[in-house]
C-alpha cells in the first residue's frame, strides 16, 4: 500500500504491479539500473533526545528517483526483499550511512548516531558480519554513531544463531534495535536475551495516543518495560506537540517524527545540526 508524505511527491504505482513474476522481474532489473545508475539516495530523518532536546542522531531511509519520479521504500523494499537484491541494496546503505556519520564527526557537528535498517534477508545472510566490518573499516566511522534496526522477524527463526550474531555486533561498537516494537510477534523471553539497546515503538501505537486508552497502556507498559531492562525508547511517527508532551511525561527517551523533522536529503540533515549548534530553535 502506496502512502504518500506530504512535501514528498511519490509515485504511486499501480496496485496491481508486482504480482506477476513478470513485473517483479522488470521491477528488479530496474532497481538494479537504478543502483548502477546512482539513482537511489539516503534520506535522513533527525530524531530529538527527550531529556537535552538536541538531536541524537538521524534514520537513515532509502528513497529511489525514478526518472524525475520518488518511489517510497515500501514500494520496492519488500521486492528487493524477496528477490535477494536487499543484501546489495542494504549494504550500500550502510556503507553510505557510516559515510554520512563519519563527515559529520569531522566536520565538528558532534557526533550523530545514525540507524541503519536491516532487513531480516540481510541480517541471516551469512556474509553480513563481513559486510558490516568492511563498512565501518572502509569509512573509518566511529562505531558508536552507527545503530542498526533489525525487526523481530529477523531474530526469530533462529533465535541461538540470532542472540550470537547480536553479541557479535554489539563487540564491534554498534548499537542495536527493535524496530516496528510491538507489530510482530514478540516473544517476551528474548527481550531479556538479546543483546539490545533500544526499543522503536511503532508508529500505530503512536498515532492513537490521547485517543485511545488502549494504545496509551500500551506505549506506556513498553516503555516502562524497556526501562525496567535498561533499554532506551524511541517513539516512531510524532507528529503533534501533544504527543510529544505525553512521551515525554511518560519518560519516553527520543522521538521521531514529522513534528520535528521530515525524512530530507544529507544537505538539509547537515544544516538541522549546523543550525542546533548555534543555539538557534531547529526545525526541518
Ligand atoms: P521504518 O524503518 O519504520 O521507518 C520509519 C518510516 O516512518 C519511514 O517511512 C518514515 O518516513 C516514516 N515516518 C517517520 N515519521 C513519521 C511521521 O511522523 N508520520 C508518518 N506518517 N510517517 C513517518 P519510509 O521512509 O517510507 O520507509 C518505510 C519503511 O521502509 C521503513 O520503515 C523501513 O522498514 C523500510 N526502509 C526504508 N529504508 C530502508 C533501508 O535502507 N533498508 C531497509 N531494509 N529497509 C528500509
Ligand atoms: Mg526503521
Ligand atoms: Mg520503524
Ligand atoms: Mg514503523
Amino acid at each position: 500500500q502506496a502512502h504518500a508524505e506530504p512535501g514528498n511527491s511519490y509515485v504511486i504505482y499501480d496496485a496491481r504491479m508486482g504480482n506477476t513474476q513478470r513485473d517483479k522481474l522488470h521491477m528488479e532489473t530496474r532497481m538494479l539500473k537504478a543502483l548502477e545508475h546512482g539513482d537511489f539516495e539516503v534520506y535522513y530523518q533527525g530524531q530529538r533526545d527527550l531529556r537535552d532536546g538536541g538531536i541524537k542522531g538521524f534514520e537513515a531511509l532509502i528513497r529511489w528517483h525514478d526518472n524525475g519520479k520518488m518511489v517510497s521504500p515500501a514500494q520496492f523494499i519488500p521486492l528487493a526483499e524477496e528477490s535477494g537484491l536487499i543484501v546489495r541494496l542494504g549494504s550500500w546503505v550502510l556503507h553510505q550511512a557510516c559515510r554520512q556519520a563519519k563527515a559529520w564527526a569531522d566536520a565538528g557537528l558532534g557526533r550523530p548516531v545514525v540507524a541503519v535498517n536491516i532487513s531480516p534477508r540481510q541480517f541471516n545472510h551469512p556474509d553480513f558480519m563481513t559486510t558490516v566490518r568492511a563498512a565501518l573499516q572502509t569509512t573509518g566511522v566511529d562505531p558508536a554513531q552507527i545503530e542498526l534496526e533489525i525487526t523481530e522477524g529477523s531474530v526469530m527463526d533462529d533465535a541461538e544463531a540470532s542472540i550470537s550474531q547480536l553479541h557479535a555486533l554489539r563487540a564491534l561498537g554498534l548499537a542495536l534495535a527493535i524496530d516496528d516494537f510491538g507489530t510482530g510477534y514478540a516473544s517476551l523471553s528474548y527481550l531479556r536475551r538479546f543483546p539490545l539497546n533500544r526499543l522503536k515503538v511503532d508508529r500505530s501505537f503512536i498515532m492513537q495516543l490521547g485517543n485511545s486508552e488502549g494504545d496509551d497502556t500500551i506505549v506506556r507498559t513498553v516503555i516502562e518495560l524497556a526501562h525496567s531492562l535498561g533499554l532506551s525508547v524511541t517513539a516512531e511517527g510524532v507528529e503533534t506537540v501533544a504527543q510529544e508532551a505525553t512521551l515525554r511525561s511518560w519518560d519516553c527517551d527520543v522521538v521521531q517524527g514529522f513534528l520535528h523533522s521530515r525524512p530530507s536529503p544529507a544537505a538539509v540533515a547537515t544544516d538541522l545540526l549546523v543550525t542546533e549548534r548555534k543555539g538557534m530553535p531547529a526545525a526541518a
